[in-house]
């Protein structure tokens, strides 16, 4: 099959042009690493899809540098199921952030956040991992996270979201981090060196969360 254009579904989830070739022989590098994450994740509800949050649609996504800017990420709509496989990963080729474009091979489409996965590998060589996770409890306290944050009025999965994520991550000029998306409800995104360096941060982070509510209501 031809490359496919699809250009703004109507389902509401993917907001990027995605230029789109089925590939069921895609290399996923760190393939066992990131999805055992993943996996973990689901099981931690800070992947998943839930009937009575965010319109009942999936959330979360996780992804690895492939060979240059190139990176591998979850599927559209993988959020409900606790167990991937690679034929739930994509590869996203090429990425033109401006102009809100993504080409990708793979099974399935990207998820609908994979413009700022791809921001986040354009700005820095040092990123290889990226996780994204919806969670209240490190949401509703970023700021005494100390966490950066994206401003409230820029929407998930949009040249806007890519463009604030790129300028955190140059200003914070470190290789892991912790990004909290104002405009997108409980919307965290951690990125580092490696995909365990992502998870141990992001657990390290809700260790820290829940230690300042234990402090705090004392
Ligand atoms: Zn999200």
């Amino acid at each position: 099959m031809g490359p496919q254009a699809i250009t703004n579904p109507k389902e509401g989830v993917i907001q990027y042009q995605l230029e789109f070739e089925i590939d069921h022989d895609i290399d996923c590098p760190q393939f066992a690493k990131l999805n055992g994450w993943r996996s973990y994740l689901h099981r931690l509800g800070l992947i998943g899809q839930d009937p009575v949050r965010y319109d009942g649609l999936g959330y979360g996504n996780v992804s690895h540098r492939a060979e240059n800017d190139a990176f591998v990420i979850s599927g559209t709509q993988t959020g409900h199921l606790p167990l991937l496989c690679r034929e739930h990963y994509v590869l996203v080729e090429e990425t033109d952030v401006q102009h809100n474009y993504l080409k990708a091979r793979g099974p399935i489409p990207p998820s609908s956040e994979a413009l700022t996965h791809a921001a986040l590998y354009l700005a820095s060589d040092h990123i290889q991992s990226v996780i994204h996770v919806h969670s209240p409890l490190l949401w509703q306290r970023a700021s005494q996270l100390s966490f950066a944050t994206t401003p409230e009025q820029i929407g998930y999965g949009t040249p806007a979201m890519a463009d604030a994520v790129t300028r955190l991550v140059q200003k914070e000029s470190e290789e892991e981090g912790v990004i909290a998306m104002l405009g997108h409800e409980d919307g965290i995104i951690v990125y580092g060196s490696d995909v365990e360096v992502v998870g141990a941060r992001l657990l390290k982070a809700i260790m820290e969360a829940h230690q300042f509510d234990e402090h705090y209501f004392k």
